[in-house]
């Protein structure tokens, strides 16, 4: 396992800083935002004109409105063009990626001149995108409520149209995420990127944490009627209808006893092994 502290060093030392390294550690983040607030950032990845290379570090996603935006421009530029593609250098950066591009700021500058401090980029706001081939497409970006603010980065343009305090709960996404997988070693999710929070994204495996299949009270589906099988083959006998009920955990719970379990009623991986069960 690799944790985001070794791919740095190893970008460091190989002189290439490639984000795209915490791409699952990165789909973790996203989604995670969508959770604390649902819908936050949209995927803009199958709009008409977009060229997308599919490079790991690409995650396609604005905030609705800047989306929205986006496609005005696409719409007239195609109408002037119609084989005009759009070509994305970057969009939307988790956390994860401007903790990369920071810290490899701060011990390499000539390898990244300049990075701003996680939770400050308003590619973080998901309210920017860099466009490859931004002469063509500046007129209709700027016709259609972006901005650019000049030649030392051209091909940046930022929109307006949205939340500027995404970026924090990106952070605050990171920091929920950490507890969820680290309950003993809780930071506080304040959306505050201190030194803390950054030591634990050092430590963090950039293919994301491992999900831990749990199965519990309220859960259905095909898991469920298999857990309810086994439980009425070895002798704690429920209805087999697929619903984890009241009925299915206290059958769990006796299982759970007989096994020296801690008998909680849920089905983590434990109890799935005894139960003879492989997802
Ligand atoms: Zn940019």
């Amino acid at each position: 396992m690799t944790t985001v502290k070794e791919a740095i060093e190893a970008m460091i030392r190989e002189r290439n800083v490639e984000t795209g390294r915490v791409s699952g550690l990165s789909r973790q983040i996203i989604a995670q935002m969508n959770t604390l607030q649902t819908g936050i950032l949209v995927n803009f990845e199958n709009l008409p004109g977009i060229n997308s290379s599919g490079a790991a570090h690409l995650n396609l996603y604005l905030q609705t409105g800047a989306k929205e935006a986006l496609r005005a421009a696409l719409r007239s530029g195609i109408a002037q063009q119609p084989s005009l593609k759009m070509t994305i250098n970057s969009a939307f950066r988790t956390v994860a990626q401007q903790h990369i591009l920071y810290r490899v700021y701060q011990r390499d500058p000539k390898l990244i001149p300049l990075a701003a401090k996680p939770g400050n980029s308003n590619h973080e706001d998901g309210l920017a995108i860099d466009v490859n081939n931004y002469n063509v497409w500046k007129p209709y970006l700027l016709a259609n409520g972006w901005q650019w603010l000049g030649g030392n980065d051209p091909v940046h343009f930022f929109n307006t149209n949205g939340r500027d305090d995404v970026s924090t709960l990106g952070v605050k996404a990171f920091q929920s995420l950490w507890n969820r997988y680290n309950p003993t070693e809780r930071v506080t999710v304040d959306g505050n990127f201190g030194d803390q929070t950054a030591a634990k994204m050092d430590r963090c495996p950039i293919g994301g944490f491992a999900v831990v299949n749990v199965f519990r009270l309220g859960d259905n589906g095909a898991v469920v009627t298999r857990i309810q099988q086994h439980l009425s083959n070895v002798g704690f006998p429920v209805a087999v209808n697929g619903l984890f009920d009241r009925q299915t955990k206290d059958a769990v719970i006796k299982f759970q006893l007989k096994q020296g379990l801690a008998a909680d009623g849920d089905v983590g991986p434990m109890t799935l092994k005894l139960l003879g069960i492989k997802l």
